[in-house]
């Protein structure tokens, strides 16, 4: 059997379903083909939370997450919940590091505040810091899980056919259109979006000259408050550079409080290679032992017993920048590299742009740039 359709958006997590959301709003007719049911814990979207934070040493992100602040107002209006909390965000440690958040921050006129060890100890005792800190007041907290549901509901809503349970086998290029092979059905479409996450180049690796991308598991665990009525604010952690390499975006350990749950952390040891096919996925006790000793170290107001652990996929390229953009009627929307989440309302408006040619893409990271 064939269809025909304006896009074919290939997976359902956080930047397909968005994606899907808006240019279904736009009056385009889509498909969503999910290979897993809704909710699933395989990808990298599930979870209650992920870290929202303008605080990037990188100014070209620094803007990116500016302009996805009202695109997440936008799809919380929509979704009629609330979808991101600004209760603020830290970064500390390294100082190079922490000079150059500050230096990013002020350069777009955001607030920033550069604080002694001490002074941020007695704002916040639950956390235990060494050199510079610097708070972000715009940071915070996205609702992941609450997020993924929203988009895939608003965009079936919009007049998207969502389909679950339907793994995408090939995607072709014949003429200018893709045909997009799943469940029976040949999807033809004068462009597919791949919002594939770790999957991406098993899907696409003969088709488009991707650069290569890494897949690894982080596996964060979740640690109760001593003093439940602590503030938490969202933190990164800046370590000192691993073998000489610092990458751009580098950082030992990353944390944020999900009330009701917990301060969930990861980074700081937990990170290894992984396969996306591989279900099971049993987190390493190892590694959770060496985030246990990070907690005992820096967090005194965190009893280092975790609670849960998980495992989630981090898709990387070597730089850790992201990969969106087009080739003929593909576009590749990867834009994960561990650090994505903040980014969805905003990926998915580049997406847009990308899918409708109209008007310039802003801030597309280009397949060829990131080898
Ligand atoms: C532990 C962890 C912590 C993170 N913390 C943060 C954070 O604090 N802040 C932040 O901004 N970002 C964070 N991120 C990154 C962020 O979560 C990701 O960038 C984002 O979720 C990626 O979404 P995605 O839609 O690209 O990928 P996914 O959610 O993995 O979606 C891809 C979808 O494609 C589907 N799919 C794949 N292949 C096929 C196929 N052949 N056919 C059909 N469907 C297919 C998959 O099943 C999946 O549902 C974190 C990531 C992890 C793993």
């Amino acid at each position: 059997m064939s269809e025909r359709v304006d896009a074919v958006v290939v997976g359902a997590g956080a930047m397909g379903a968005t994606s899907a959301w808006r240019l279904a709003r736009a009056g385009r007719s889509v498909v969503v083909l999910e290979q897993f049911g809704p909710g699933h814990t395989r990808g990298s979207s599930h979870g209650a939370t992920r870290i929202f934070r303008l605080a990037y040493r990188d100014p070209v992100y620094v803007g990116f997450a500016a302009r996805a602040l009202p695109l997440w107002r936008e799809l919380e209006d929509a979704a009629g919940e609330v979808l991101l909390e600004q209760v603020g965000q830290l970064d500390h440690g390294r100082p190079e590091s922490t000079a150059e958040v500050v230096a990013a921050l002020r350069s777009a006129g955001r607030p920033v505040e550069e604080l002694t060890p001490e002074a941020a100890t007695e704002r916040w005792p639950g956390m235990r810091f060494d050199r510079s800190v610097v708070h972000s007041p715009d940071g915070g907290r996205c609702w992941a899980d609450r997020t993924v549901a929203a988009a895939q509901r608003l965009a079936a809503a919009a007049g998207a056919q969502v389909r679950f349970d339907t793994p995408v086998e090939r995607i072709e290029v014949v003429g200018d259109a893709a045909v997009v092979h799943a469940g029976g059905v040949s999807w033809s479409a004068p462009v597919v979006v791949v919002a594939a996450g770790a999957w991406t180049t098993g899907l696409l690796g003969a088709l488009v000259d991707l650069p290569s991308l890494l897949v690894e598991a982080d596996q964060p665990s979740v640690f109760a408050p001593v003093d439940p009525s602590g503030p938490w604010p969202s933190f990164l952690h800046h370590g000192d550079p691993v073998g000489g390499v610092d990458r751009p975006l580098h950082f030992d350990a990353y944390g944020l409080e999900t009330p009701g749950e917990g301060v969930k952390i990861g980074g700081a040891g937990t990170v290894g290679p992984a396969d996306p096919d591989d279900a099971s996925r049993v987190p390493d006790p190892a590694r959770t032992g060496a985030l246990v000793e990070y907690v005992e170290r820096w967090f005194p107001g965190l009893d280092p017993t975790p609670v849960a652990t998980t495992s989630c996929l981090f898709t990387t390229t070597a730089d850790e920048h992201f990969v969106l953009d087009r080739r003929g009627p593909v576009v590749v929307c990867s834009p994960c590299s561990g650090h994505g989440f903040k980014f969805v309302p905003a990926v998915a408006a580049e997406v847009e742009r990308l899918v409708t040619g109209s008007g310039q893409a802003t801030a597309v990271w280009r397949i060829d740039a990131a080898r």
